[in-house]
């Protein structure tokens, strides 16, 4: 070692122990919280111009740890955008429960590598308990295994690796083997409104996306049951719980089971919707859903856990594990505990279960229907309000906690969009729904309040006036 070095290495360890670092974060975290409830909802100009602080070269010589927490803190804080409150209802964001945030708090310490169980006894032990909680929570088969990723996109990825494995084996191909060269050809099914990260996973698969047999969908986004085409064992059918701008929800009921005894592999998407399959309340939008072969769902949207927290569950585990296979001389598998990396694409991940696990035991059963319901009624009272309002008019039945509204015109809509986000009050993003230009609003926040509402209502409203009175002035 250097000297240099050997000052690098005293440094740190003194910065482990003296943990002003750590001090200093938690002040600049707390300051943030703080305010987070309350400020604007989207950055000032200055603040995004003061990101250009980050614009520097990467230094010759060794840091100042607390200089680098200030400067975060300086130009960082400011420039973040706190969906941890209740006014954010762009996209499908949702805020954190606080003991996730704790608990997220206390192992970042522990800095665990949730790939095995020789690696993290700890975080395999959560990971067993979570997919048990999850799968007697969403009420399905007791043989369904989980894997726990970065978000839905990466479980739709591993969903549709297992379907791939599973479709193959089904003609006698063993994909992990003899690849995708000269195999079977697999039929994908679904429908005309599917997430955009299907999407990609349909391509990273090497399923093709012009092979895709689209089915169309009713006026709320769902799929058309009548239209699904006869289906076989080679067909891989995409649903989904939720659709990503009306929150509707495919009838389960009357096409799982069916789509099922065909032989086909259902991969349900549920980033955000399959919670409504964990409530007491709005159970009855997932009816069905259980005869799936595998779903995606994200901790981070509707369950407000931290963010990068996504969930693969998949009822053949053979399949899933099969596809995911890794091997190599020096790894040691546990014969009698949970080795995570086996349901994951991933090996070396962070112990992001820490947080679901947290999360789930904190909210209970209770809390679950508590929380996700109240997103549910708020979205109908906003929704309500929106529809009252002279110059608005919402396009979609409010089934769970999404909403699609318009103005008279695309032009109209799009301008108030940009207003509303200009106002800073409240934070919508823009869709297209059925040949129009809409704003798409979120429910997404435990922390949303009636006040919120109001008081994003009263932006749309303001939104508008200044929107026409600017035409009225050119
Ligand atoms: C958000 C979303 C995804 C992607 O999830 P990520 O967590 O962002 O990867 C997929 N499908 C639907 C319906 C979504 O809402």
């Amino acid at each position: 070692m250097s000297k240099k070095n050997k000052n690098l290495q005293a440094t740190m360890l003194a910065e482990m122990k003296n943990k002003t670092l750590f001090e200093k974060a938690k002040n600049h975290g707390f300051d943030y919280l703080d305010e987070a409830f309350d400020r604007n909802i989207f950055p000032t100009e200055k603040a995004l111009k003061n990101l250009s602080h980050f614009e520097e070269p990467l230094q010759e010589e060794i840091g100042n740890g607390e200089q680098i927490i200030d400067q975060l803190n300086q130009y960082g804080a400011p420039a973040a955008i706190p969906y941890i409150g209740g006014r954010y209802f762009g996209f499908v964001n949702g805020s954190v429960v606080p003991t996730a945030l704790a608990a997220k708090n206390i192992s970042m310490y522990w800095d665990q590598n949730a790939a095995m169980n020789v690696m993290s006894p700890v975080a395999m032990k959560l990971e067993a308990v979570v997919q048990d909680w999850l799968v007697k929570l969403f009420g399905f088969p007791k043989e369904t295994v989980a894997g726990f990723v970065s978000g839905t996109s990466m479980a739709n990825l591993a969903s549709l690796l297992a379907a791939r494995y599973r479709l193959l084996k089904n003609q006698g191909w063993d994909v992990t083997e003899q690849g995708l060269f000269d195999a079977p050809k697999i039929r994908v099914v679904t429908g005309a409104e599917i997430h955009s990260s299907i999407l990609k996973a349909i391509s990273l698969v090497g399923f093709g996306k012009a092979n895709i047999e689209w089915v169309d969908c009713d006026e709320q986004g769902t799929i058309i049951p009548e239209k699904i085409p006869a289906l076989d064992n080679r067909t891989l059918l995409i649903l989904q719980a939720g659709n990503v701008n009306s929150g509707a929800y495919d009838n389960f009921k009357k096409i799982v089971k069916k789509a099922r005894a065909a032989g086909a592999w259902i991969h349900i998407d549920g980033a955000f919707g399959l919670w409504a399959g964990a409530t007491q309340r709005l159970k009855h939008l997932t009816k069905g859903f259980e005869h799936a072969h595998s779903w995606a769902v994200d901790g981070h949207k509707t369950l407000n856990t931290p963010y990068d927290s996504g969930i693969i569950l998949c009822q053949d585990e053979e399949a899933l594990v099969s596809a995911l296979h890794t091997n190599g001389s020096y790894l040691t598998l546990s014969k009698t505990e949970r080795d995570g990396m086996l349901y994951t694409p991933e090996m070396s991940k962070r112990a992001r279960i820490i947080e679901l696990w947290a999360t789930l035991k904190y909210l209970g059963k209770s809390g679950i229907d508590e929380m996700i319901y109240g997103m549910h009624e708020n979205s109908k009272q906003f929704a309500t309000a929106l529809d009252q309002l002279e110059g608005f008019q919402v396009l979609n039945q409010i089934v769970f906690n999404q909403t699609v509204v318009c103005c008279e015109t695309d032009e109209m809509t799009e301008a108030v969009m940009f207003k509303i986000q200009e106002l800073r009050e409240c934070w919508v993003g823009g869709s297209t729904w059925k040949g129009r230009k809409v704003i798409r609003i979120s429910v997404c926040s435990w922390a949303t309040t009636k006040k919120d509402i109001k008081r994003s209502v009263k932006s749309f409203k303001k939104a508008l006036k200044l929107v026409k009175k600017e035409r009225i002035l050119n």
